[in-house]
């Protein structure tokens, strides 16, 4: 079955005053397959960040049907959104809260009863736990990306979302995300969304690519199919 199914999605902000009206997504149509890596690529604006926030429910979307795992975000929003989890690409955490206190947070925001919390598992395997306790301010980029990361898991969502996982990231993190990436979806058979503007990392990771250019997928294949002949 799939994950996801999007279908006639649009999306036009309201202009700031005197702009005309800005349209982000025209009439999107894409299913992603449960337990796949799926990646979707296109140049900046093209609308790649505003599908991941419909999907997230960061964004009310204008027009169009989202369902999640199943789930209508109209009909089911609260199932709709317990089953997908994301990374965003800011880098946006509250300066209060250690990582293990942030972790407990995200938790409680998602109704995880205490009993059922991962927060020294997740901790572990994001490489943070002789952090658990550090002020988040004194953490660096790389770290703040695998709190975020951690925090897209505390739920333990079926679909999970990266937006630019590795941009701007060194070698070493780049390649932990990957592997952590690859083992949610061998080990747990986690539906993986990522965007994405490097090509090597499509190649890496996904299964499946859609390409997104002014607000519409202009082609969707398997990765081989898709970025073989290049
Ligand atoms: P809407 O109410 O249409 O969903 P938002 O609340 O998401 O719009 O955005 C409010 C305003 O923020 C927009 O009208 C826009 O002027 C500005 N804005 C935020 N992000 C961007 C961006 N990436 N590009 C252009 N404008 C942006
Ligand atoms: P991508 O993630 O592929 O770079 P985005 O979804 O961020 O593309 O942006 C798609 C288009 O919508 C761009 O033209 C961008 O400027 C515009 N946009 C994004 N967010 C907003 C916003 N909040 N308000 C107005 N315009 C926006």
């Amino acid at each position: 079955g799939n994950a996801i199914e999007i279908e006639g999605l649009t999306k036009t902000y309201a202009g700031q005053k005197g702009e005309a009206p800005k349209q982000a997504l025209r009439g999107v149509d894409l299913s992603i397959p449960a337990g796949s890596v799926f990646g979707l690529l296109g140049p900046n604006g093209a609308g790649k960040s505003t599908l991941i926030n419909i999907l997230a429910g960061l964004v009310r979307k204008t027009d169009g049907r989202v369902t999640i795992w199943g789930f209508d975000q109209d009909v089911n929003p609260r199932q709709s959104r317990a089953a997908i989890g994301v990374m965003p690409q800011e880098l946006n955490l509250d300066p209060f809260f250690a990582p293990r206190a942030a972790l407990e947070v995200q938790a409680g925001l998602y109704g995880v009863p205490k009993t059922e919390r991962r927060s020294d598992e997740i901790l572990r395997m994001v490489g943070l736990e002789d952090k658990a306790n550090a002020y988040a301010r004194t953490l660096s980029g790389g770290m703040r990306r695998r709190l975020l990361l951690g925090k897209a898991l505390v739920h333990n969502p079926q679909v999970l979302v990266l937006d630019e996982p590795t941009a701007g990231v060194d070698i070493e993190l780049r390649q932990m995300l990957w592997e952590n990436v690859r083992r949610l979806n061998r080990e747990r058979g986690m539906t993986i969304i990522l965007t994405t503007h490097y090509l090597e990392e499509a190649e890496e990771m996904c299964d499946e690519i859609a390409i997104i250019n002014h607000g519409e997928v202009v082609a969707r294949d398997s990765t081989a199919n898709l970025l073989g002949a290049l």
